[in-house]
């Protein structure tokens, strides 16, 4: 899956590098790097990546920025709300 970043609109929030770290990471304080190219394995984490960003500077094929899920299926995985270690 092909994902980019618009990084006019992007604002070094961090939410991508903290929910996918295996796509998004920071490199210094503010400037963001990514993998363009997403697995299948990593879909979850995307999701809820691409609804995180406060700016919706995500976009990733099939999948709606605004709430990150795949458009016109009916997958449904992940809220951005539950965290892995229990916090
Ligand atoms: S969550 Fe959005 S604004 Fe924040 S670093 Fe990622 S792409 Fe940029």
């Amino acid at each position: 899956m092909r994902l980019v970043v618009d990084l006019n609109k992007c604002q070094g929030y961090a939410q991508c590098a903290f929910l996918a770290p295996d796509i998004f990471a920071m490199h210094g304080e503010e400037s963001l790097i990514y993998d363009p190219l997403a697995h299948e394995e990593q879909l979850e984490r995307l999701e809820r990546a691409v609804a995180a960003c406060p700016v919706q500077a995500i976009t990733a094929d099939g999948l709606d920025p605004r709430d990150g899920f795949l458009a016109g299926s009916d997958f449904v995985a992940g809220t951005g709300r539950e965290s892995s270690d229990g916090r």
